[in-house]
């Protein structure tokens, strides 16, 4: 390619809302424009990026017997309302309207249309296992998109689903999908690390995160530093530690004054109390239902494992309106003892489900809210004062926790997740019934599998990954080119004619060459190819031509070399296997 005759719009500034590095130096380096907030064009640069992720994607998915299909990006809602999914997916589903007032939805992701269309198509255990996969836009109406491509609202996505008869097939599958996404990552030359992840709205019984490691990442990453353990913080599970041995002797109820004063700290200090001796209450509606989260003071709540112990998949914190409602006080003044009951919209009486933290167990003498404004409850007693439905695993884990797995210390990174694998169960064939009928004709639910990598997102975190203040540093199989030749003197027919010659032998070699022949100040150009991060460089000038040379230089290091200019393309080719 001549980059006179190719569209690489170079900035020399990022966009003024450029918000990481990935999203200013893929807008500088001409391979994305912004349409609109989290919409982007992928221009002639960028997409050789992202075919290259695409291409090694692919093979890794055939590799382990993935056939590829094309789905509908717009889905009908009859199938969404199988799975329940048209009203739990929320805002993210960006919903639409045909000429008829027939209900769609733009994809997301697509269990549910994988899982019709294999009801309709398989029926016989003979068919079983079965991986399909396609590479699909995918839009989700984000919140707060952010970081270009990264966290966009339209985005291409690998999307795979795999069907088994039973769950020993499907476990055994998992494990092989696990390693192709291993080998994807590696080959696609980053730093990334597998961690146990929540399976979230999308559920399912196991599910792992590929994370890319990289200090702007939004994911926190606890990281055992003696074992292989890793889990999204979401995740991390709270190694029981009880606080209290069960020799303390209860004192009894007591209610306080504490009029204005409802934070954790602020009462603790009034009470010259340890923020230890306090229970944090927290309320939620789950799927409607109040309930109260219940922590020691000084431990912070993940939603992820309230949503899991309450089994929801829609979970909200209750406002304030709604938390005087349930609480009958103000606000910062709710506890466990004494909750009013809750009338249920079918009218039932039904208690408030407390959901306590682990390390509550056995927890005597505590202070929490009386239900009652401007009072506070000392001496609270769990099971004599009252009794949560359940303890959980509720807290966020803390860098001082132990490893759940080895005990050893634990790190906390930041990583950006690239790929997450589900095993799903009979999460989806149960409700929308894709059954098979197994060697003595039985029916039975197909066990499912399914494997997302964010083939755009991957770019952006090579980015993300390999810069430095000059551009992007691609890593070698997924640069949209391998080398780039700048001429010097782009008026001088012999340097013009040399540099031509080497260009078409480097693609004669196999090496995707790009040649700078603008017209532009030398500077310039050398600024171009840093800021595209091509891995190998060739400049081709008077000078070198005097001796029968080249220069050549990598992306990533400050060393010149000079090459025999008849020998350059060879060179590289080896250098670039
Ligand atoms: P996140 O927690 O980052 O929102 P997710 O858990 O919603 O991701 P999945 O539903 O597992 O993501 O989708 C599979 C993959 O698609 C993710 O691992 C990620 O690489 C990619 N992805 C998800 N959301 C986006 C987005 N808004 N922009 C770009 N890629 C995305
Ligand atoms: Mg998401």
């Amino acid at each position: 390619m001549k980059l006179s005759r190719y569209l690489i719009p170079t900035l020399r500034e990022p966009p003024s809302d450029a918000d990481n590095a990935s999203a200013a130096l893929m807008q500088r380096a001409g391979m994305i424009r912004k349409l609109a907030s989290g919409i982007y064009e992928w221009l002639p640069l960028g997409l050789r990026a992202l075919k290259k992720v695409e291409r090694i994607v692919r093979e890794e998915m055939d590799a382990i017997g993935g056939q590829e299909v094309w789905l509908p990006v717009i889905q009908p809602r009859e199938l969404w309302e199988e799975t329940g999914r048209w009203k739990i997916y929320g805002k993210e589903l960006l919903r639409l309207k045909d000429r008829k007032d027939g209900e769609f939805c733009f994809a997301p992701t697509a269990e549910e249309v994988i899982t019709d269309l294999v009801r309709r198509e398989v029926r016989s255990w003979r068919q079983l296992p079965l991986m399909l996969y396609q590479f699909g836009l995918k839009f989700r109406d984000e919140i707060r998109p952010r970081f270009g491509v990264m966290r966009a609202r339209e985005f291409l996505m690998k999307d795979a689903y795999s069907f088994h008869a039973d769950d020993a097939d499907c476990q055994s599958y998992y494990e092989q999908v696990y390693g192709a996404y291993s080998k994807i990552f590696e080959r696609c030359g980053l730093k990334f690390k597998p961690v146990e992840a929540d399976s979230g709205a999308i559920g399912g019984s196991y599910s792992h995160e590929f994370m890319v490691l990289a200090e702007t990442g939004e994911e926190t990453i606890v990281a055992c530093t003696k074992c292989a353990y890793g889990a999204n913080i979401e995740r991390a599970e709270c190694p029981p530690s009880k606080d209290s041995d069960g020799r303390v002797s209860p004192l009894p109820l007591e209610e306080i004054h504490t009029p204005g004063t409802f934070s954790v700290e602020d009462v603790a200090k009034l009470l010259k109390a340890s923020p230890k001796s306090f229970l944090k209450t927290q309320l939620y509606l789950a799927d409607g239902r109040p309930v109260m989260a219940l922590l020691r003071g000084d431990h912070e709540l993940n939603e992820a494992k309230l949503a899991r112990a309450c089994k929801t998949g829609l979970l909200e914190r209750a406002n304030d309106a709604m938390y005087e409602k349930i609480t009958g006080c103000g606000v910062g003044y709710a506890g466990p003892v004494k909750l009013p009951m809750w009338r249920s919209p079918d009218g039932k009486t039904l208690p408030v489900g407390i959901y306590a933290d682990m390390s509550l167990e056995g927890a005597a003498n505590a202070v929490s809210g009386a239900n009652k404004t401007d009072y506070h409850l000392k001496n609270i007693n769990i099971g004599r004062d009252f009794q949560p439905e359940s303890f959980a695993d509720l807290r966020r884990a803390l860098p001082s926790d132990p490893c759940p797995r080895c005990g050893g210390p634990v790190r906390f990174t930041k990583g950006i997740e690239v790929g997450h694998t589900f095993k799903l169960g009979t999460k989806y064939s149960i409700p929308l019934k894709a059954h098979y009928l197994d060697n003595e004709q039985q029916s039975k639910p197909m066990v499912m599998g399914c494997y997302g990598i964010g083939v755009s997102r991957v770019v952006a975190a090579a980015v993300e990954q390999g810069h430095d203040e000059a551009g992007i540093i691609w890593p070698s199989s997924i640069a949209p080119f391998a080398a780039c030749i700048v001429a010097v003197e782009h008026d001088s027919a012999r340097v013009r004619e040399a540099a031509e010659t080497l260009y078409r032998e480097l693609w004669d070699a196999g090496v995707e060459t790009l040649l700078d022949d603008r017209a532009e100040r030398p500077g310039v150009r050398f600024k171009d190819m840093d800021l595209i991060g091509i891995p190998f460089r060739f400049v081709v000038s008077e000078k070198t031509l005097a001796q029968g040379e080249v220069e050549f230089k990598r992306r990533a290091s400050k060393d010149l070399e000079r090459w025999k200019l008849a020998e350059a393309a060879g060179r590289l080719r080896t250098a670039n296997r």
